[in-house]
């Protein structure tokens, strides 16, 4: 029971793999063996035919994730902590693990509630240890006002390190250079 629980959804396999992410994409730390606690972050636009192109993803360990915190600026980190990490959230995704997370944790933006059909742009994040879902906490999605909302209060020297940062983890699919011209990347 408590394995299926913790099973990590296929959503976070690296589509430029096809398969689970086994390393850090920074380091190249082995993940699999359940050492060392890591997160992955995925970013899905909709096309015109409706598909959720993948246009970056990122597994980084916890070590990495923190030194990469570190380069934001103190506000653009101040922003996120007071934005993001707030009571709501927490008690949201907790709540959701309590309950059947695999069956709901996609559906709505856990910051603004709304469905994210109806977003043309979210990420996927979550917390994992080798091949389980870190306990209590749930992967959540963030929807596109989230994610501009954020883009719109980071420092420009936040703002100029993610885009250098970010830009190596693209997606496998050609069609995102395309879309990569005039995008903003936002991490968390
Ligand atoms: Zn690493």
């Amino acid at each position: 029971m408590s394995e299926i629980k913790r099973t990590i959804p296929k959503k976070f396999y690296s589509d430029s793999e096809g398969k689970p992410f086994t390393k850090c994409r920074v380091c190249d730390v082995d993940l699999s063996d359940g050492k060392v606690p890591y997160s992955i972050e995925k970013a899905f636009k909709k096309t015109e035919e409706g598909e959720d192109l993948t246009l970056f993803e990122l597994a980084i360990c916890v070590h990495c994730a923190e030194k990469q915190g570190k380069k934001m600026s103190k506000d653009s980190r101040a922003f996120i902590q007071k934005t993001m990490m707030t009571p709501k959230f927490f008690e949201r995704r907790n709540k959701m693990w309590g309950e059947k997370w695999q069956d709901k944790w996609q559906d709505k933006c856990i910051f603004s509630n709304t469905d994210i059909s109806a977003h043309s742009e979210y990420h996927v994040v979550g917390h994992f240890v080798g091949n389980q879902v870190i306990e209590h906490q749930s992967p959540f999605v963030i929807g596109q006002e989230m994610l501009e909302y954020i883009q719109e209060n980071l420092s420009l020297e936040t703002k100029e390190e993610l885009d250098q940062f970010g830009r190596q983890f693209l997606g496998p699919d050609p069609r995102i250079a395309a879309l990569m011209e005039d995008y903003q990347f936002v991490m968390v």
